[in-house]
């Protein structure tokens, strides 16, 4: 174990990640299949991204976001229920299925550098 923990978790899966991700470009690729999944009917604030019904107001035509804490009033899209392409790619999914975490990955990747500057001034 060393001190980059999501890296040693990336490493233990590589061989794994790598079939599953073949598989994944294959069904992309070669045989033309598109994701999508299922969304519960959704509101999408301009501002805030997806937010609860409960934080929608309505102005005449104009529907807005409005919560209690912050003050947006980013305009809203309703975007009903249905199957609607899923936008992930290869890699998020992977990293989702593995539980990795990219986030850290980044963090991990960043000290990896600094670590190297530092020893090569
Ligand atoms: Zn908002």
């Amino acid at each position: 174990m060393s001190k980059y923990s999501e890296h040693d978790k990336l490493k233990a899966i590589s061989d794994k990640s790598q079939t599953c991700g073949e598989f994944l470009n294959w069904l992309k690729d070669d045989q033309g299949l598109s994701f999508a999944r299922w969304f519960d009917k959704r509101y999408i604030c301009a501002e805030c991204g997806e937010v609860p019904e409960e934080e929608i107001r309505t102005s005449g035509v104009r529907r807005f976001h409005k919560n209690n804490n912050e003050r947006c009033d980013g305009d809203v899209e309703y975007v009903s229920a249905g199957f609607q392409p899923d936008t992930r790619g290869v890699t998020e999914l992977l990293a989702s299925f593995f539980e990795i975490n990219q986030r850290k990955i980044e963090d991990e990747k960043c000290a990896m550098f600094d670590e190297c500057r530092a020893a090569n001034p």
